[in-house]
C-alpha cells in the first residue's frame, strides 16, 4: 500500500530543506504506521480482532485522557537559560497569512537583489544563498506545520494554503534562469580568483550541491528549445502521475463470494461485508480494502477462494497501465534531454548509492544471499501446505502460489495463509498480554531516558509561563548536553505531541521545524523538532497501553528527533536529517534494535498491574517472533525493487510488456508461484508516487542498519561511549558529508551486506539455510 499524499508531504517537510532543491519527495520513516486501521497484525499474532486502535474508536476513551509522567526536572539545568527562544505557537490565520506573505516577498527580494549584481562581484557569499534559505525555512515551517496539529479547521486551511504557497514559490525560484546563471558565474569565479582552494569541504559541497540542483532542473540545457520540450514533457509525466494516483485512490471493486468460499474467515469480518442475493445464493462483497480483502488472503481455507481473490486484487487497477507506459516512457526522454543514460540513474545519482548500476548490484548480492533462506522457508511452508491438503482431500502439487503465501508491499501487511499457520504453531505470543507491560507512562520515559544516557543529553520539560504550545497536551521540552554548565550546552527544542485528537496527523512522524546552522555572527541557530504520534489513551479499565510494535515505532521515530537535535552543521541545508533519502532511515532503523534486546526490554517493561518487567520467556517469543519466514518477505520486496529498477533502465527495450514483466520477475525472484498473467504494476503506486527508481531504497537503508547495530552496538547497546561515537559520525555531520562516507567512518571499513543477513538467520526459521556459506 501506498502511504498517504498527506504523510509523504508532510515528510518532506520532515526531513529539511528539501523543498527548495527541485526535486523533493518524503519517505515513509517506517514501513509500518503507528496504528494499523486493517486489525491486521504484521505477524499474525493479534487474535483479538476487535482490538483497534483508530483514532475514531479512541476519541470516547479521551475523557481523562493525559500524559500521565512528568519528567523529573534537574535544579542546575532548569536554572539555565536557553539562547534561543522558542518560537511561538498563537498565530492567527491572520497572522499565517501575513508572515508566509512576508517571508516569500523577503525571500524574492534577495534574490531579486543579486541577479543585479555585476558579475565580477558575484563570490562566495552571494552564491550561497545559504541563509537566505533558512531564513525562509524558518518563517514558513512552523506555518505549514499548524495543519497537522492544529484543533481549529480555519487554522489547519490556512496553513495548508501557506504551504502551497510556499512551494509554489519555491518550484518558481527553482527554475529561474537568472538565478542559475549568477550561481554559475559565482562559481567560476571562485576557480578563477583561487578562492576555491580556501573553501571548507562544507562550502565546497554547497557549491556543487546547488549547481547539481540547477543542472537536475534542466537550467543547463543550452538550447532554449529542448528547455520548453522539457517543461512540457515534465507536465504531462505530473499529469500521467496524477491520474495513476487519482485511479488508485478511487479504486472501489469488489469481488463476491459465497458463504461456503469464505471458510475460515473470521465470523467479526464476514458480518462486516455487504450481503446480496443472486438467485438462491447469499454474496458477500468482498472490496480491495484491506481490513476487507486480506482477512481473504489470510484465513480463507479454500485456496480457489484466495486465488481468485489474489487475481482479482491484481486486475483491480488495470485501467492504471496506460498511464505507466506513459510515466516511464516521458521519463526516458527528459533523461535524454538532460543528459542521464536513464532515469534511474537520474534518480541515483543523489542518492547514497550514486548508480542505477550500484543498486543493480546490491539487490543481485542481496538476493543471492537470501534465496537459500527463502527456499528453505518455501520448503518448510510447502510441507505445511501439503499437510493441509491431505487432510482436506485437496490436490496436492508441488508448488507454493501466491495466494498460499503473500506479501502486499509493506510489511504491514505480511503473514498470510500459511505463514500464518506456521506462527499460530510455532509462536505462542500474545501480543495482547505483551501489551499489559508496556505503559505509555512508563515506556515513553524510559525511551527518553535510554537516548538521554546514550547520547548524553538532557531533556528539560518547560512549564509554567514560559511554556507556550499548540495544544495542551504537547510537552515542550529544552534539550542540554548533559554537562551543560552554561548556554553553550543548549542544544535545542523538543516537542512530543503523543495522542490522537480530532483534526490531527494520523500516524506518527518527525518534523525539523527549525534547523540548525551557524549564523553570521558565529553563534548558532538552533533546532526544533516536533514528534507527532497517536500513542493510545487510557481506558476506564486501564491505562494507556503500547503494543511491542508501537513501542518499535516510537523508539524509531526519536530517533529522527535527535537526528534532528544533534546535527551540528554550518549551513542548514545539511542539517540533521538532509542525508540522501536512501539513508535517511537508517540510524532509525539501526536503533529500533534497542526495542528487541531483552537488557533494553527489561528497562522498558513494566506490567500495569505488577510492576513486574517483562519475564525472559516473553522475551524469548518476541524476539523468535522477529524474523519469522523473512526471507521469503524480503525476496518479495527484491522483486518490487527490481521491477522499479529493471523500468527505469533505457536497457530494456522500450516496447517491454510490462505485465509479462511483472509477473516473469515475480514468480523468478519471490519464490513463489503466479497464475494467468494480470497487471500487477498498475497496482505499484510507490512507482508514481516519489519511489521511482527508489524502492531498492527500503532495503538498501535496512542492510546498513544492521550493519551498524552489529558492528558497533551490539556488544553493549546502552554504551555512552559508543552513542558518542555514533552522535560524532553519523549525527554531527548531517548531509554535510558523503552519506558513504559517514558510513564507513563510522563502522570503520566498507560496509557488509553479511550482518543483516546474519540476524534474520540467526533468529528466523531458516535452520538449513544458516548452513549455507555466506
Ligand atoms: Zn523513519
Amino acid at each position: 500500500m501506498l502511504v498517504a499524499t498527506t504523510r509523504r508531504v508532510s515528510l518532506i517537510r520532515s526531513l529539511g530543506r528539501a523543498s527548495r532543491h527541485g526535486s523533493y519527495i518524503g519517505l515513509v520513516t517506517r514501513v509500518r504506521p503507528t496504528f494499523k486501521l486493517d486489525q491486521i497484525d504484521s505477524r499474525g499474532r493479534i487474535r483479538h480482532l476487535a482490538q483497534t486502535t483508530s483514532t475514531s474508536k479512541l476519541a470516547k476513551y479521551s475523557s481523562n485522557a493525559y500524559l500521565e509522567f512528568r519528567f523529573s526536572t534537574d535544579p542546575v539545568m532548569a536554572s539555565l537559560k536557553p539562547p534561543q527562544l522558542p518560537p511561538t505557537w498563537q498565530h492567527t490565520v491572520e497572522d499565517i497569512e501575513r508572515l508566509t506573505t512576508e517571508a516569500l516577498a523577503k525571500d524574492k527580494k534577495i534574490s531579486d537583489d543579486i541577479v543585479q549584481l555585476p558579475e565580477d562581484q558575484l563570490g562566495f557569499d552571494n552564491l550561497a544563498l545559504a541563509n537566505t534559505e533558512a531564513t525562509f525555512d524558518i518563517a514558513i515551517e512552523p506555518l505549514s506545520f499548524y495543519q497537522n496539529v492544529s484543533t481549529d479547521k480555519a487554522i489547519r486551511d490556512v496553513s495548508t494554503k501557506s504551504e502551497e504557497r510556499a512551494r509554489k514559490y519555491a518550484n518558481q525560484e527553482s527554475m529561474r534562469e537568472d538565478l542559475y546563471k549568477v550561481k554559475v558565474t559565482a562559481a567560476a569565479n571562485l576557480r578563477k580568483t583561487g578562492a576555491w582552494d580556501a573553501l571548507s569541504a562544507e562550502q565546497k559541497r554547497l557549491v556543487d550541491k546547488m549547481l547539481l540542483d540547477g543542472k537536475r532542473a534542466g537550467l543547463g540545457v543550452e538550447s532554449k528549445e529542448e528547455r520548453e520540450k522539457l517543461k512540457r514533457l515534465k507536465d504531462d509525466l505530473s499529469d500521467a502521475c496524477l491520474k495513476f494516483t487519482q485511479n488508485f485512490n478511487e479504486e472501489n471493486g469488489r469481488i463476491s463470494f459465497t458463504r461456503e468460499q469464505l471458510d475460515g474467515v473470521p465470523e467479526d469480518v464476514i458480518s462486516g461485508y455487504t450481503q446480496r442475493t443472486e438467485g438462491d445464493n447469499v454474496l458477500y462483497e468482498v472490496t480491495f480494502r484491506t481490513p476487507d480483502i486480506f482477512p481473504v488472503f489470510k484465513y480463507a481455507n479454500d485456496p480457489k477462494t484466495r486465488e481468485a481473490a489474489q487475481q482479482a486484487f491484481d486486475d483491480r487497477l488495470a485501467n492504471n497501465v496506460g498511464y505507466l507506459d506513459t510515466a516511464l516512457r516521458l521519463r526516458r526522454q527528459i533523461a535524454e534531454i538532460l543528459q542521464y543514460d536513464s532515469w534511474a540513474d537520474y534518480i541515483t545519482e543523489v542518492k547514497m548509492v550514486k548508480s542505477a548500476a550500484n543498486a543493480k548490484k546490491f539487490l543481485d548480492g542481496l538476493k543471492a544471499h537470501l534465496d537459500p533462506l527463502g527456499t528453505q522457508e518455501r520448503a518448510t511452508l510447502l510441507g505445511l501446505k501439503k499437510e493441509v491438503h491431505t487432510k482436506r482431500g485437496l490436490p496436492i502439487d508441488d508448488n507454493l502460489y501466491i495466494w498460499d503465501y503473500r506479501h502486499a508491499h509493506l510489511e504491514i501487511y505480511s503473514s498470510l495463509y500459511y505463514d500464518r499457520l506456521y506462527v499460530e504453531r510455532n509462536l505462542d505470543l500474545d501480543d495482547s498480554l505483551v501489551k499489559e507491560y508496556f505503559p505509555v507512562s512508563v515506556v515513553v520515559p524510559a525511551i527518553l531516558d535510554i537516548y538521554q544516557n546514550l547520547l548524553g543529553v538532557k531533556f528539560v520539560e518547560i512549564t509554567g509561563d514560559a511554556r507556550d504550545v499548540w495544544h495542551p497536551e504537547v510537552q515542550q521540552f529544552a534539550v542540554w548536553e548533559m554537562d551543560a554548565k552554561d548556554e553553550s550546552g543548549f542544544i535545542g527544542y523538543c516537542y512530543l505531541d503523543l495522542f490522537p485528537r480530532e483534526g490531527k496527523y494520523s500516524h506518527a512522524a518527525v518534523w525539523g521545524l527549525l534547523p540548525g546552522y551557524e549564523l553570521p555572527e558565529g553563534k548558532r541557530h538552533h533546532p526544533l523538532t516536533a514528534m507527532v504520534a497517536n500513542l493510545a489513551k487510557p481506558t476506564p479499565e486501564r491505562p494507556a497501553l503500547m503494543r511491542h510494535d508501537d513501542v518499535t515505532t516510537f523508539f524509531h521515530e526519536m530517533g529522527h528527533v535527535f537526528h534532528g537535535l544533534l546535527s551540528r552543521t554550518r549551513y542548514s541545508r545539511f542539517h540533521g536529517t538532509a542525508v540522501a533519502r536512501d539513508f535517511v532511515e537508517a540510524p532509525s532503523q539501526m536503533l529500533e534494535n534497542w526495542c528487541w534486546e531483552p537488557e533494553v526490554l527489561k528497562k522498558m517493561s513494566s506490567h500495569y498491574k505488577t510492576q513486574e518487567p517483562l519475564s525472559d520467556d516473553l522475551i524469548a517469543k518476541i524476539i523468535k517472533s522477529r524474523y519469522v519466514n523473512v526471507g521469503l518477505f524480503y525476496l518479495r520486496q527484491l522483486f518490487f525493487a527490481n521491477f522499479d529498477l529493471a523500468v527505469h533502465n533505457n536497457s530494456l527495450d522500450v516496447n517491454t510488456d510490462y505485465t509479462k514483466l511483472w509477473n516473469e520477475l515475480r514468480e523468478k525472484i519471490s519464490l513463489v508461484q503466479g497464475s494467468e498473467d494480470k497487471p500487477g504494476q498498475g497496482t505499484f503506486g510507490h512507482i508514481v508516487g516519489g519511489y521511482d527508481a527508489g524502492y531498492y531504497g527500503y532495503t538498501y537503508s535496512l542492510v546498513f542498519a544492521a550493519d551498524m547495530y552489529a558492528t558497533v552496538f551490539k556488544k553493549a547497546p546502552l554504551d555512552p561511549a559508543l552513542g558518542r561515537l555514533y552522535r560524532d559520525k553519523i549525527l554531527f555531520v548531517g548531509g554535510s558529508r558523503d552519506d558513504m562516507d559517514s558510513l564507513k567512518d563510522f563502522l570503520g571499513r566498507e560496509p557488509d551486506p553479511k550482518a543483516f543477513i546474519n540476524e534474520i538467520e540467526r533468529d528466523g526459521n531458516g535452520d538449513a539455510a544458516r548452513a549455507s556459506n555466506l
